[in-house]
């Protein structure tokens, strides 16, 4: 996941209490002079944020308030440019602000989120439709071909026109006083749907008391169990909790059937358990809203009006691919479950396979297919040698080293900073890795930046924070990881990098500021290499033993790849389907309360053929992809649309002969990763391969291909 970051803002309404700073002044407001211009996170306290935020509000706004007062005929420097400056203040603030917010939060930061939603909303919408402004950039727009404009300077003038248009610039007042108010509201719903969630899952703790509730795990998930009761307050017991990376482990090895059914029903019920932390009247109010948006702004749903600035285009484009993908995904799926049945007819179990028992039985049905388990891989997957894993790559393609550096300012003791340096030796940016879960951090893995690269305010290096919930190993003993985490730490490195070597001059297509359907393509590329011989037998190392993963094993981790592929894509495809049919809903806002949102997922899943022993990936009561803000609604296809494009863009080494091949990586660099959003998606990608790729590459690396079928056990 990608976290899109807070978009420019402006705001004008603060009272006083608002804007007074705490005696002792403000660390947030003073000049930023530590090390390489990072947040003061070693004095900041929940109480300078609010005037700070005040402060910043309002010198965004003096800054656009002087472009459109400007009685100068609007150029692309007095307009676009100067937009693009402003509002510095404000991204420094939000950016130390939102790191605490997602990854060690707290009720007084909650609070302070709760708040901050709508009145960020608001400050959004007085820039985004103001009518002055947008004639200033509406009359740019028209005239562009005269403007003698660069590449990326065209670009960026067109994605501010793109973006003033689509937030209702050129409406009548009306329409636009209601957008304002939807926006607002939105903005609220979005930050109680994703604190529901949170603490939904602050509030579970599966305790498991003695041997017989560890019966089936293994020592590294009863080391992690141990450690979260710790944090937990409960030492010496074990605790699951219902973050992907507790429970995953407990459901694949748990021998014991009804724990798995009761931790897997609290996993599946996050948002959805009635009372005070129920998502389901936000959902459907925040549906009704974004329908009334779209259809102000002239757009028959909000799908339309999403994916009209996409990629993809058309709701009709993005479920072409998907559904080119489900048929084959489900028949794979169903043929697993018809082999694990079987399997727990051979054990003498009188029972239909559930949906928490499809992760234990998977495990034992891949040892018996692929000759390999979780158990055999883990103990050489170790983070820190994962973590060189990805750095070696980034080496290996572009010249990029990684030199850990202490005393910079931290939100929290885990957190861990390296400087990044081209081939050259020059500075390139800073990498914060927080790897290991805790209560005060959203579940969930992300990328950020709390600083862009850019350089129409000097030459800006990057500040890029990558965020992890693994289960952090006992003291002493090395942090171990499943082949899914490992490639979650490479994902996730991956849109570091497009951060890191982003080569661009103006802020608004910096980096992953990208359409969403091309901004997993860097981070889903870069998984591809973690699955190659050349880095596992290098960095898979025993932890025990020093020794490397041998070579059957790694050659049959990889053949496993596929492994289970029916199952995770149905899970997948499930999420966007429902995505993207309940964002081609049109619930008039005052029927909202009356749209059951219970009835409209089971409705769609049976419609769809679900199979009953699988759960979608996210169901929509904690499907903060799409309801935590709007960053994938309607757009949670993005991440197989970008795999259409990863397949075949790595399929380009292949062809090379050589993962590191040095032009292919040039071409990737220049073309993908520094290039930021300075170009149409589509055009990049034509110049890295020449072409643009079909689904085909994407069903074959998933084994999901018409000439593939599944074997049998
Ligand atoms: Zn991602």
């Amino acid at each position: 996941m990608q976290q899109l970051k807070p978009q420019m803002t402006v705001m004008t309404e603060q009272n006083q209490a608002f804007a007074s700073d705490p005696a002792g002044g403000n660390p947030l407001s003073e000049d930023w002079s530590g090390p390489f211009g990072v947040g003061p996170f070693d004095r900041v306290e929940p109480e300078h944020f609010r005037p700070a935020f005040a402060r910043a509000f309002a010198a965004h706004e003096a800054e656009v308030a002087a472009i459109t007062a400007d009685a100068a005929e609007p150029t692309f420097a007095n307009t676009i440019e100067a937009l693009d400056k402003a509002g510095d203040a404000l991204m420094r603030v939000s950016s130390v602000f939102y790191v605490l917010a997602g990854a060690h939060t707290n009720d007084a930061i909650q609070e302070i989120e709760r708040e901050l939603a709508p009145q960020e909303a608001k400050h959004w919408n007085r820039i985004l439709m103001d009518e002055a402004l947008f004639r200033r950039i509406d009359a740019l727009h028209r005239g562009r071909d005269r403007l003698g404009l660069t590449t990326e300077q065209a670009r960026v003038l067109d994605r501010y026109h793109v973006m003033f248009k689509r937030a209702g610039a050129a409406l009548d007042a009306a329409p636009k006083a209601r957008l304002a108010e939807i926006n607002e509201r939105l903005a609220a719903l979005g930050t109680s749907f994703s604190q529901n969630v949170l603490a939904d899952e602050q509030n579970y703790a599966l305790v498991l008391e003695g041997e017989d509730d560890l019966a089936g795990l293994p020592d590294f998930v009863r080391a992690a169990a141990q450690a979260t009761a710790e944090e937990r307050g409960l030492a010496g017991k074990h605790v699951i909790t219902t973050s992907r990376s507790s429970v995953e482990p407990f459901l694949q090895f748990s021998a014991r059937r009804d724990l798995r059914e009761k931790i897997f029903r609290a996993w599946i019920a996050r948002g959805d358990g009635g009372g005070a932390t129920d998502n389901k009247a936000i959902i459907a109010e925040m549906v009704a809203l974004r329908v009334e948006r779209a259809r102000l702004i002239g757009y028959p749903t909000f799908a339309h009006y999403r994916l009209d600035d996409a990629m993809a285009k058309t709701p009709e484009a993005v479920r072409a691919l998907l559904d080119r993908v489900w048929q084959p995904a489900r028949r794979h799926a169903l043929a697993d479950r018809d082999a694990m049945q079987a399997l727990v007819q051979a054990e003498g179990g009188n029972f239909m396979l559930a949906p928490w028992d499809w992760r234990y039985y998977a495990e034992k049905l891949r040892k018996v297919r692929c000759d390999i388990d979780e158990t055999t891989v883990k103990p050489y997957l170790q983070l820190e040698r994962i973590i060189e894993a990805a750095f070696y790559t980034a080496n290996r393609l572009f010249g990029l080293t990684f030199e850990r550096r202490e005393g910079i300012p931290v939100w929290h003791p885990d957190v861990r900073v390296w400087e990044v340096r081209d081939a050259a030796g020059g500075h390139r940016g800073l990498f914060f890795g927080d790897y290991f879960a805790r209560a005060s951090k959203h579940s969930g893995a992300w990328m950020t930046a709390m600083r862009d690269q850019e350089r129409l305010r000097g030459d800006i290096r990057p500040l890029v924070v990558n965020i992890m919930n693994f289960s952090k190993a006992g003291a002493g003993e090395p942090t171990l990881l499943s082949f899914e985490d490992a490639k979650t730490l490479f994902h996730e490195f991956g849109h570091a990098l497009h951060a890191l070597l982003s080569d661009v001059t103006y802020p608004m297509v910096s980096g992953t500021s990208v359409l969403t359907d091309w901004v997993e393509l860097p981070s889903q590329l870069y998984e591809h290499w973690l699955e190659r011989p050349e880095i596992l037998s290098r960095f898979a190392v025993h932890y025990r033993t020093g020794e490397s993963m041998p070579r059957d094993v790694l050659d049959r981790l990889v053949a496993a790849r596929t492994f289970n592929q029916g199952c995770a894509t149905v899970e997948y495809v499930a999420s966007a389907l429902l995505d993207l049919d309940l964002h081609l809903q049109q619930p008039a806002a005052p029927d909202a309360e009356r749209f059951d949102i219970g009835a409209f997922e089971q409705a769609a899943l049976t419609r769809i053929g679900m199979p009953a022993e699988i759960v979608m990936r996210h169901r929509l009561t904690h499907f903060g992809h799409i309801f935590a803000g709007s960053g994938y609604a309607a757009a949670y296809y993005s991440y197989m649309w970008s795999e259409v494009l990863d397949a075949d863009a790595f399929a380009a080494f292949e062809e090379a002969g050589d993962i590191f091949d040095a032009g292919t990586a040039k071409k990737l660099r220049d073309h993908v990763y520094a290039a930021g959003g300075s170009r149409d998606p589509a055009e990049l990608y034509t110049s890295f391969r020449g072409r643009l790729p079909t689904p085909e590459g994407l069903l074959k690396r998933r084994g999901l291909s018409e000439e593939t079928t599944a074997p049998s056990v």
